[in-house]
């Protein structure tokens, strides 16, 4: 029974497994970590599937990774599935932060440490480590672009210019991290009505975009644009990350923008994707948030390996990250701002991206 049991969840979980024993808790050598990604309807989850597992393996570990096709109700039962077939330790990055607590108990129950991979899970004690970048910074380096581009930065225009203010999904913690940051560069400017936001949506709970959908940010900015801007054109969007700027940049097109006397404005993102770099070597997009995702896997992997082996994980920030039940010690990452002027040294000379996927 308990072979057949293990056979349907691990159909249930629908994602490779690499096999191996299931019963060998303890010690590290043959541990499996169970890796939990939020979709794979964008490259980066994708990639950070396959960085994890290849470093885990590089350690001797066996793998289960699974995808939860942003819904959160599969996500947890994903979480469940491989709690039952008995993994050592889980990675999370999570769809919906709040929506884990349960699950998180039911690890700790197991005695299997959990490592919050990106996103922060919130509300339980049951998380161990947080492996991310530094959130806020992404959010000021998008903001600061905007005010450098648009002159304001060194005071060589006034403006007022008009900008529209996008966010990501209001269930992931990264994005009052990304917005506030962002905000911080942009409100002084909204202050001084060098900035003018015309929708007059500028709070975040105006500005989320859920699951980071973006068709629901391009009909948000075709309403936008309908509505605010027939006698007056857009001079910035911030966008918070590269599937939301390219249906941003749709709506923008559709509306005429991108010829010469209508220039597409300055427009954010996040993630460095390849569509989004394509996009920005052409002048559309203007610039992206590069976050190397190696490292990420590495930090993680250490972590992993750190707790299975009883050592203490490498943090370097055990303040910023309060989920609600406790600081959850973090190592957080460098962000690196990108656009035309750097993205070969950032991403080509350093092997992220392919040249020739650039074509
Ligand atoms: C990640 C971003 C990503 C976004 C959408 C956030 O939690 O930090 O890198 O762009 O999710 O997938």
């Amino acid at each position: 029974a308990t072979a057949v049991t293990l056979a349907l969840s691990l159909t249930a979980c629908g994602q490779s497994s690499e096999g191996g024993s299931e019963e060998d808790k303890g010690g590290t050598e043959g541990a499996t970590i169970g890796i939990a990604m939020p979709t794979k309807s964008s490259e980066r989850w994708i990639a950070d599937g396959d960085n994890v597992v290849k470093e885990l393996e590089s350690k001797g570990y066996k793998t289960k990774l699974v995808f939860g096709e942003d819904d959160p109700d599969q996500q947890v039962s994903q979480i469940e599935n491989m709690i039952t077939q008995g993994v050592d330790a889980l990675i999370v990055a999570a769809i919906d932060n709040k929506s884990l607590n349960n699950v998180m108990q039911q690890a700790k129950d197991a005695d299997i440490p959990v490592v919050s991979y990106d996103r922060l899970i919130l509300g339980t004690e049951n998380v161990d480590y947080y492996a991310s970048f530094d959130n806020e910074k992404v959010g000021q380096l998008q903001g600061t672009y905007i005010v450098e581009q648009l002159g304001l930065k060194d005071g060589s225009k006034k403006g007022p210019f008009n900008i529209e203010l996008f966010a990501g999904s209001n269930d992931d913690n990264n994005t009052r991290y990304f917005f506030n940051g962002a905000m911080s560069v942009l409100q002084p400017y909204i202050d001084k009505k060098q900035l003018v936001v015309k929708s007059g949506q500028a709070e975040l709970n105006q500005v989320t975009t859920l699951r980071w959908d973006g068709g629901t940010a391009q009909k948000r900015m075709d309403d936008i644009l309908t509505s605010a801007y027939r006698s007056d054109r857009v001079d910035a969007v911030l966008s918070p990350y590269d599937g939301i700027s390219i249906g941003i940049l749709s709506a923008l097109k559709s509306d005429g923008y991108g010829s010469k006397d209508k220039p597409l404005p300055v427009v954010t993102g996040q993630d460095a994707e390849v569509a989004s770099v394509k996009s920005i070597i052409s002048g559309q997009q203007s610039m992206t948030v590069f976050k190397d995702l190696r490292e990420l896997a590495k930090v993680a992997s250490n972590m992993v390996d750190a707790l299975l082996n009883d050592k203490k994980p490498e943090t370097n920030d055990t303040e910023s990250y309060d989920n609600g039940a406790k600081v959850v010690p973090a190592y957080l990452l460098e962000p690196v701002a990108v656009d035309k002027d750097n993205y070969k040294k950032e991403l080509v000379d350093s092997g992220y991206i392919k040249e020739s996927d650039l074509n």
